[in-house]
């Protein structure tokens, strides 16, 4: 089924709330029309009666029955709503009626028995009449005056109000949905142009953005989000091309050598022995070189994949540096480095996966005894303090310059490529130990001076007590 676009719902929920709002307001105002009329007709007879009171106030004293019946007569035929009135006395007798209520006979309650005014409709001979009955006292006697009036106008006057709401309630819903649909296009047009202009952008034309205009609203809002993905897609992609063109290069250049070694050896085939076999330490070296590469571009791909396999459990760090240290010791004594380690007494628990720890304080171990001249001497400190276990990886080497400091961490950069090239550093060893550092939740710093030593600091998260709960089941 094709999706219902957002101008077409948007126009059906305007109208619907539109439609239950106009039939919400045409029922109030057919009740508060019908009310009004009601009320203005009421309002007349009421007149009337104080009318024919008025009259009888005046006429009474001078006038005989007879003289009053023609009176009334004379002036009901002149009054609104025609003579339909007829008054009685107290003793029931008639002093006027008029004639369609009299061939109807309609009767009338004496003054005694009508307690207050009154309101009725009734049909009479097929024709609905609005009463209204009032005692009222002339000269010292009661009376009951009762005024009548025909409703049809008023009825009709109520049906042709009904009908007109009918027909303006379709003709307002038409306006409105069409009003409404057209305006909920023309509101949604900036998000078609958005779109349209976002599609235009790919992979080859990354560094483009979306004109933002400044209308302050949602529209402005979304194509800035959109910019800054684009900003960001635009670093990975720069990122990812810069690590595969480093990658490659980086891989260039043992196989040459690999191969330039292997062909010279090949060429003069009346070497002796002990020749083929230092060409063969030379490619062995170079090759062990490009798989330890490998291994750790590998890692690193994984690392972008977030595929990492790490197992953490509760380990104590105080051991894993241990056995770093001990590693650690050998390497820096083929060097001619003084190694030393100052590891806490007690034990320090850290939810972590060992051997990836054990890895990185080698590493760092590694990096200080690579980068010391023989002589020289490299400390691994171990210490736990405010939840926190810190590592300390401290030599006597050459130092790292200011600037470069931010860049230590960074794939592939080395401070001198081709003098750390030559000791085997591809420029990812520190880039795996901050990957490994990051996903313990811990942090990586490093305090360097050229000539005098650096110093790489690790802090990582003691376990709780709550670790060390789930551990132990
Ligand atoms: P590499 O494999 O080249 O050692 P790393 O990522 O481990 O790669 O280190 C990156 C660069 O940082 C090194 O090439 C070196 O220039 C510098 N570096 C790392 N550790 C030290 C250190 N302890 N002393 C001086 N420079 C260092």
């Amino acid at each position: 089924m094709k999706p219902v676009s957002i101008g077409l719902k948007l126009a059906f929920w305007y109208s619907l709330v539109f439609a239950a709002g106009l039939v919400l307001f045409s029922i109030v105002a057919w009740f508060g029309m019908k009310a009004s009329l009601y009320h203005a007709l009421d309002d007349e007879l009421r007149e009337r009666v104080e009318g024919v009171q008025k009259f009888m106030n005046f006429q009474i004293p001078a006038l005989s029955l007879a003289e009053l019946r023609h009176e009334f007569r004379e002036h009901s035929v002149l009054g609104p709503g025609g003579d339909l009135f007829q008054v009685c006395d107290s003793s029931g007798k008639w002093l006027y009626r008029s004639a369609p209520l009299e061939k109807n006979n309609i009767a009338i309650e004496r003054p005694s028995e009508l307690s207050s005014p009154r309101f009725e409709t009734r049909t009479i001979a097929g024709q609905p009449l609005r009463f209204y009955s009032q005692r009222i006292a002339v000269n010292g006697q009661t009376y009951t005056v009762q005024a009548a009036s025909p409703m049809h106008e008023l009825f009709e006057a109520i049906d042709r109000f009904g009908l007109g709401l009918l027909f303006a309630i379709p003709l307002l819903l038409g306006t409105a949905a069409i009003g409404g649909f057209v305006l909920s296009r023309r509101a949604l047009d900036p998000v078609d142009q958005i779109a349209r202009a976002a599609q235009r952008i790919s992979i080859e034309n990354l560094g483009e953005r979306l004109k933002i205009t400044e209308t302050g609203d949602q529209l402005q809002k979304l194509s800035e989000t959109l910019n800054q993905m684009f900003a960001r897609l635009e670093a990975s992609i720069a990122s990812i091309k810069r690590f595969t063109a480093d990658a490659s290069h980086e891989l260039r250049a043992p196989v040459t050598l690999i191969r330039a070694t292997a062909e010279v050896a090949v060429q003069n085939r009346n070497r002796a022995a002990p020749e083929y076999l230092a060409a063969l330490d030379e490619v062995l070296a170079e090759a062990e070189r490009t798989s330890q590469l490998v291994d750790s571009l590998m890692l690193l791909a994984r690392a972008d994949a977030e595929n990492h396999n790490l197992e953490r459990t509760l380990v104590d760090l105080v051991s894993v540096c241990r056995v770093a240290s001990d590693q650690g010791e050998k390497l820096a004594s083929q060097h001619g480095v003084k190694f030393s380690s100052h590891l806490a007494s007690e034990p320090i628990s850290i939810y972590a996966d060992g051997e990836a720890i054990r890895r990185t304080v080698l590493a760092l171990i590694d990096n200080a005894v690579k980068y010391t001249p023989p002589g020289g001497c490299v400390d691994l400190a171990l210490t736990g303090h405010d939840g926190y276990a810190t590592i300390v990886v401290a030599d006597t080497g050459m130092g790292i310059a200011q600037q470069d400091m931010v860049n230590v961490f960074e794939r592939f950069w080395r401070a001198d490529k081709a003098r750390t090239r030559s000791q085997g550093g591809a420029g990812l060893g520190l880039s795996i130990v901050k990957w490994i550092v990051d996903l313990h939740g811990g942090t990586i710093s490093v305090q360097s001076a050229v000539g005098v030593g650096s110093s790489f600091h690790v802090e990582l998260p003691i376990a709780g007590p709550d670790a060390t709960k789930l551990a132990s089941l």
